[in-house]
């Protein structure tokens, strides 16, 4: 085998932006002259584009890069780059023999110019000073192949401005850097997919590093939503949304709000260094059923944070019966370097912090089936993702349900369907 690889395979972990951060990384290695493989043991080499947001997250990055490297070929080589790479670079490379080379962002994965010789490449524009570094290289705004399938997600924004207690995002992916409209949507109109999904650290305050005016969410929305049938926003700060951002979200005829809650208790929530209460939570949710009766919910929780009381547990089972959300995702608190949570007091024990996951877990699980069931007889539309499994403006690609549909409806097309069934989080539709 040459020094240099002639075929690559990329495999991705982790969130939505990581997918995105894939393709980017697809495309320049295409750019450099080398192919993708077919397959994991057939390529010359071997990236895994890691995540590192949480101890799980971290441990799924390690297990995976050692089964590769069982499973590549002989010789190939095994390049660990994203979040983990970056965040915990030399460790990584002493503790990880089994890869070849840890590419933080910015580092060249295969020679050639997979990376930026310095950081004046840096094809992204920095508003304003910040003391917190930024990484040397971003992804942002490097050319992506047209999308393969009907929708593709596209990040608006890179890094992040708050100082949430629990999380090290912007300590590894620095301060917020919003792309502008122009690039957004050249990129928009290159990837030509049916559904556009915008992702973010803090989509809602997309352009305020850049100042106001046109730089900001809604004109954003709206514009993307001018070039594509269908436009969803993951990753809402609750604080953020207001009236103005609601009427363009029901306005793309997506109104699906993904609502980054965390937790309801306010106490608790001060001390996640986070906005609102469950009180002001449940009034928007219930304002904006009112403004739009089909708007569909998920939302994220963190269970077993410093401090949190039963009388705090109590309060979020309350909030979910009460809210009736389509989706949530509960997840187990974990500890991370550098954070002002990792400095608390009053940890939670970790079987009790199964124990509240467990009975959060089980109580969603009831009513986001009751919710699909209440679906069943309804005559939805859906985009045909591939034959045989569309979505209506409910489910999230990758991350919600799906809608079985007959098979002879073709992908990247939309149908009017009657929902027969329901199946846990899935509907059968004929
Ligand atoms: S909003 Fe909070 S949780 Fe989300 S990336 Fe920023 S600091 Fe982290």
């Amino acid at each position: 085998m040459s020094d240099r690889p002639r075929s690559f395979v990329v495999h991705t972990l982790g969130c939505p932006k990581n997918q995105v951060d894939s393709d980017k990384l697809t495309g320049l290695l295409v750019a450099d002259g080398l192919s993708p493989a077919g397959d994991t043991s057939e390529a010359d080499m071997v990236v895994v584009n890691t995540c590192a947001f949480v101890e799980e997250a971290r441990q799924e990055s390690i297990d995976t890069i050692l089964a590769l490297s069982e499973t590549k070929a002989p010789g190939a080589s095994l390049v660990v780059t994203g979040c983990l790479a970056e965040r915990y670079g030399a460790e990584l490379a002493e503790a990880l023999p089994e890869a070849d080379r840890i590419a933080g962002f910015g580092m060249a994965l295969a020679g050639g110019s997979s990376a930026p010789p310095e950081p004046a490449g840096v094809p992204v524009e920095l508003g304003r000073r910040t003391a917190r570094p930024v990484p040397a290289f971003d992804l942002l705004n490097l050319p992506r192949p047209p999308s393969a399938r009907p929708w593709a997600y596209v990040k608006i924004a890179e890094g992040c401005d708050r100082a949430c207690g629990f999380c090290a995002i912007p300590s590894f992916r620095g301060p917020q850097r919003s792309r502008t409209p122009e690039q957004i949507l050249a990129e928009v109109e290159q990837l030509d997919a049916v559904e556009i999904v915008l992702v973010a650290q803090d989509l809602a305050s997309y352009g305020r590093d850049q100042g106001r005016g046109e730089r900001r969410i809604v004109p954003l929305v709206e514009a993307v939503s001018a070039r594509a049938a269908r436009t969803r926003l993951l990753y809402l700060y609750p604080s953020d949304l207001n009236d103005t951002l609601i009427d363009a979200i029901c306005a793309t005829g997506v109104p699906y709000f993904d609502l980054s809650l965390q937790h309801v208790s306010a106490p608790l929530l001060r001390r996640m260094r986070r906005w609102g209460d469950g009180e002001r939570f449940l009034a928007r949710i219930e304002a904006i059923r009112r403004r739009e009766p089909e708007a569909a919910f998920r939302s994220n929780f963190i269970v077993g944070y410093p401090t949190e009381t039963e009388e705090d547990h109590d309060r979020l089972l309350r909030f979910v019966e009460e809210a009736q959300l389509d989706w949530c995702g509960f997840f187990a608190y974990s500890e991370e370097d550098g954070t002002y949570s990792a400095g608390l007091e009053g940890k939670v024990d970790g079987g009790l912090r199964s124990e509240r996951l467990a009975e959060l877990g089980e109580l969603q699980d009831a009513i986001t089936a009751r919710r699909r069931d209440l679906l069943v007889g309804r005559r939805v539309e859906v985009l045909v993702d591939e034959p045989g499994a569309g979505r209506t403006h409910r489910e999230a690609p990758e991350i919600d349900g799906v809608v079985h549909v007959p098979a002879g409806l073709a992908a990247g097309t939309f149908a009017k369907v009657t929902v027969t069934a329901a199946t846990g989080c899935d509907l059968e539709a004929a």
